[in-house]
């Protein structure tokens, strides 16, 4: 089943990845989710998509009701200017209100949309991405048994009387929140599916799809947050990521991620905190951190220290680590941003770089570290740390300015 996921102008890119991302982190036979990203609506299309907010009599507040046909309209659009063959399916998603005020719909030309918005208050810490990745695979499968939504009364798979099929009838969000902790696909569901000659595989994979958001989403739901701690993980693409967390990644550039890496690995290794002062002792330990994280590890194998861009990147380490420049704090911050941003204050508190006991505190001044224990913290094999095959030049190190203009006609293709 080709599957076209169309984002609707009011829905935020980053949500519309997110949706995307879960629906092809399962493994679905059978099933191509194909993300339309960027795709521009002209003017005349969306005029009416845009001028559906009307005031309230009562509350004065503005309320968008947007008629469905306006919805499938923006799907029939898309599905003519690039030709789409009549048996793929084309999902919307909006955060706009529909006028019906359904979740979702299905016309007959295979064009589905989606109600993005309001669901999280139904899910305790998850994120709306799981109903509405539900949503879409179950919204394919209505269309494609040809469920008859004009009649609810008089169709026979869509079951006013719950018994835990993705067709049981749901008035209301909380219903329908229920129904994808349970619902599965029951045997007369199953039965029309293969009548309607939707192949078997199809099926299955949309059932274990389904099993898998369950999970998920259960996971993230009995989450006790007030002492939540983690596992940490750098993975092979060199992302800091939260593998319980449905592996939510801690966004860094790369210098930040080599400071912070440096301290998780000190941490790993149980080796004790290090100070402000004592970085400069790592000097060649922080270069090959760097060189890893930015994915240039292989350079150390063959590249002489005339190499332009390398010489940078020792430029940039010998400023992270002289005390009379504000490249350690500044990283040092915007690493406890990134934090505090993805998982809040409190949660944060054990993933940082911190001060620890002033017990340990001497002449080279107050050590710092990352207080997670060790078992938390894991660090891809790939990752490893290879032995420069050069000396370094004394520090600290400065580039020739003739070197910085050589660096630059090379960035700009010269
Ligand atoms: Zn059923």
């Amino acid at each position: 089943m080709n599957v076209h996921l169309l984002r609707a102008p009011d829905y935020r890119e980053e949500h519309f990845g997110a949706v995307a991302d879960l629906l092809d982190s399962f493994q679905m036979p059978g099933w191509n989710f194909k993300r339309v990203e960027p795709y521009q609506f002209p003017d005349e299309v969306l005029f009416y998509f845009w001028s559906q907010d009307r005031e309230e009599p009562d509350t004065q507040e503005y309320k968008t009701m947007v008629p469905w046909d306006i919805l499938f309209g923006l799907c029939k659009h898309y599905r003519k200017q690039n030709n789409i063959p009549d048996n793929e399916v084309v999902v919307l998603l909006t955060t706009k209100k529909n006028e019906l005020n359904w979740f979702s719909s299905f016309d007959k030309s295979r064009n589905i949309f989606i109600d993005t918005d309001d669901w999280e208050p139904y899910f305790k810490n998850c994120h709306h991405k799981f109903p509405v990745a539900h949503e879409i695979i179950a919204n394919c499968l209505q269309q494609a048994m040809n469920l008859n939504i004009a009649n609810m009364r008089t169709e026979k798979c869509i079951h006013m009387i719950t018994r835990g099929c993705m067709n049981d009838f749901c008035g209301h969000k909380p219903d329908i929140a229920m129904k994808m902790r349970t619902a599965d696909i029951c045997k007369d569901c199953m039965q029309r599916l293969m009548d309607c000659g939707v192949q078997r595989h199809i099926v299955n994979a949309a059932s274990e799809a389904f099993e898998g958001l369950r999970k998920r989403m259960k996971y993230l739901e009995s989450f006790d947050w007030a002492n939540w701690e983690g596992i940490i993980k750098v993975n092979s693409r060199r992302q800091i990521i939260f593998p319980e967390l449905d592996n939510l990644e801690i966004p860094m550039n790369p210098l930040m991620k080599t400071l912070y890496l440096f301290y998780l690995l000190q941490r790993k290794n149980n080796k004790r905190g290090v100070s402000r002062t004592e970085l400069l002792n790592y000097r060649e330990e922080l270069l090959k951190i760097y060189l890893v994280v930015s994915g240039h590890e292989r350079h150390t194998q063959f590249i002489s220290n005339e190499h332009l861009p390398l010489k940078e990147m020792l430029e940039r380490i010998d400023e992270l680590i002289s005390t009379v420049n504000n490249s350690f704090n500044e990283k040092k911050s915007r690493i406890k941003d990134a934090f505090e941003k993805n998982i809040g204050e409190n949660l944060a508190q054990a993933y940082l770089i911190k001060d620890v006991a002033p017990a340990e505190e001497d002449k080279k001044g107050r050590a710092l570290a990352i207080e997670l224990a060790p078992e938390k913290i894991i660090i891809s094999e790939n990752i490893q740390l290879s032995p420069l095959n050069w000396p370094l030049p004394p520090f600290p190190f400065r580039m020739s300015r003739t070197d910085k203009t050589a660096l630059k006609g090379i960035r700009n293709g010269n």
